[in-house]
């Protein structure tokens, strides 16, 4: 049986653990054989003498080991970090005319994928020790008789030209300078600037300094820089984030109109409602967290997404999760708590020329409360008032409660330790918010040495760790995968019950909003012009309310129960809206 063993060398800490304790305690090398040996002070395993017993596994005090017994019929990863490092097996196939989906955990291979199909990363075939990379011939054998071959051989032969939007947009700003204009008109190579500007609302901010836009501008003008290029081969990573839902569905149908008998286009997407409304077909990506991935074959995007939430592969018989991930087929129970903590009354508050109201509204101990509205519209600032940290100009707000707030961008300069950071949530809620979140191979870590979905783990225990009666997170799902979304979920659930506190939940991922919160707030008006806060309402009463000014609906899937965009003016969505029954069918 092929196995793989992973060594992680930053938890690898030979002084602490009595001095490569794993090396004392493998029976191999007990029996005079180097199986584990000392590898540039750390330790190293030699996967061909291993024998699986997993003894060093449980005796290394730091969970620095993997061993992993795979499947028989995967033979050599198409790349390897180093030795006992990653192994990623196959890859993605890219498919003129259609939208292609990754659909996978965070750690998984995703980005590396992307990059050795996008020509960023040479794959070195598991053969790490020469350091490496394989040549398109070299790529067309281990492809032999699979779509990918073709792929490769129309590299080879020049025919496919490709650009690439990276995960990170908040990046750009760090390395690009000037207006977005000026960096829009670098990557022009189709004289298409201002088209695309206006397909992507952002016209209105091409003289804008690129350092002073905001993360939903900073994701279009990303998504603008790609497809101003001239490719065959479009590939997006996560293109939905930072954007609200009215942008999102805007940005797929874009995104959609791109693919012809020419182009491809290729992504990784995290919002389960914008990768169904967007993709013809999904790879799924399953394995083991920063150990190794396996792209599976390619599949019809409704059989896709509803396999992953049930954790079985049935063309490939493979259970990746032990558990399915269920929804419910109807709005949540109703919230029972009438024990109001806040309210407000005929609120008013002018901020430079935007303009907000709060006709009247209380929240209740113990709801999960989710936000929906466009970005711009007044959600933080009217949460800022209830904190008591601005004044309104007119109305009452019920005493200022105290309040934790998670904001949406996080800041990550700093060189604190995640142990120093988290000390409190780590002596107090180890169990209820450390453990469930997976922080602990975190803790050695500084905050400027995390990924974007790591310090959106750390930020959200911060928050939730601290002493308040309102717990705010401003979108908690950024750049987290399906399910840490939802582990998230349960954890606010299960903590405001048990501390008899409640949460405002903004987020733009609408399957996120619907399994976690109790009740909805929902503001409408004009981004940056007006914004008014209705509610909170029902679950029902509020998507309706949502979703009516957006004109759309969702039905429920009839096998996993989760909720599915309408086609506009399909035979579901004329129903549905003529009942006014937007979600909850
Ligand atoms: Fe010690 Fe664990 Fe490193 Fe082995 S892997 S040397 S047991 S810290
Ligand atoms: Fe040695 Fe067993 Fe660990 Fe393999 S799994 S390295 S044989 S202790």
């Amino acid at each position: 049986m092929p196995r793989i063993a992973i060594v992680d060398r930053e938890k690898c800490n030979p002084t602490s653990c009595g001095n490569y304790l794993c090396m004392r305690v493998c029976p191999v090398n007990r029996k005079g054989e180097n199986c584990i040996y000392k590898n540039e002070g750390k330790a190293g395993i030699d996967e061909g003498l291993c024998i699986g017993c997993g003894i060093c596994v449980n005796k290394c005090p730091f969970e620095a080991i993997d061993i992993i017994n795979l499947p028989e019929e995967l033979e050599n990863p198409i790349h390897q970090y180093g030795r006992n490092g990653f192994h990623l097996y196959n890859l993605p196939t890219p498919i003129f005319g259609k939208v292609v989906g990754i659909l996978g955990r965070n750690g998984i291979g995703k980005s590396t994928a992307l990059k050795i199909l996008s020509g960023l990363l040479k794959p070195n075939l598991g053969d790490w020790k020469e350091n490496k990379e394989a040549s398109y011939d070299d790529l067309i054998e281990y492809f032999k008789g699979t779509e990918s071959q073709l792929f490769f051989e129309k590299l080879k032969q020049k025919k496919i030209n490709i650009a690439y939007k990276p995960q990170q947009v908040d990046l750009i700003p760090k390395a690009e300078k000037g207006t977005v204009k000026q960096l829009l008109e670098k990557v022009d190579e189709k004289g298409q600037l201002e088209a695309i500007a206006k397909k992507l609302d952002i016209e209105n901010i091409l003289e804008n300094d690129i350092k002073k836009i905001s993360g939903g501008e900073l994701q279009r003008v990303a998504i603008a820089a790609t497809v101003l290029k001239k490719a065959n081969l479009y590939i997006f990573d996560e293109p939905s984030s930072y954007l609200d839902i009215k942008q999102r569905i805007k940005i797929s149908r874009f995104i959609r109109s791109l693919a012809d008998k020419d182009t491809a286009i290729l992504l990784v997407e995290h919002d389960l409602i914008v990768l169904d409304y967007l993709t013809d077909l999904i790879h799924i990506m399953y394995g083991k967290e920063d150990a190794y991935g396996i792209v599976s074959t390619v599949k019809a995007t409704r059989t896709a997404i509803n396999s992953y939430l049930e954790g079985f592969l049935r063309e490939e018989n493979i259970r990746f999760r032990d558990h399915t991930i269920k929804f419910g087929s109807g709005p949540p129970l109703k919230s029972t708590s009438q024990n109001i903590i806040t309210g407000w009354k005929e609120i008013e508050k002018k901020l430079g020329n935007f303009k907000l109201k709060a006709p009247e509204g209380n929240i209740c101990r113990k709801d999960v409360i989710g936000i929906l509205g466009e970005n711009g519209i007044g959600k933080t600032s009217f949460i800022k008032m209830l904190a008591g940290e601005i004044e309104p100009d007119k109305g009452n707000i019920s005493e200022g409660i105290k309040v934790s707030y998670k904001p949406q961008y996080l800041k990550s300069e700093s060189d604190e330790l995640v142990a120093t950071v988290l000390k409190q949530a780590i002596d107090k809620y180890s169990k209820t918010i450390i453990n469930p979140l997976n922080i602990k191979p975190l803790i050695t870590k500084q905050l400027n040495q995390l990924s974007g979905g790591e310090l959106q783990r750390v930020s959200i225990a911060l928050c939730l760790s601290k002493e308040a009666d309102l717990y705010l997170l401003d979108e908690p799902s950024a750049y987290l995968d399906v399910e840490q979304r939802l582990v998230i979920s349960k954890i606010i659930k299960e903590l405001m019950e048990d501390k008899g506190k409640t949460a405002l939940i903004v987020d733009h991922d609408l399957l996120f909003i619907d399994y976690l919160s109790q009740k909805l707030l929902v503001f409408d008006g004009q981004p940056a012009v007006k914004g008014e806060a209705k509610g909170p309402f029902i679950m029902e009463k509020g998507m309706n309310v949502f979703l009516e000014d957006l004109n759309m609906t969702f039905r429920r899937d009839p096998e996993s129960n989760r909720p599915r965009a309408n086609k506009e003016e399909s035979v579901k969505d004329r129903e549905q809206k003529a009942e006014e029954k937007y979600y909850y069918v």
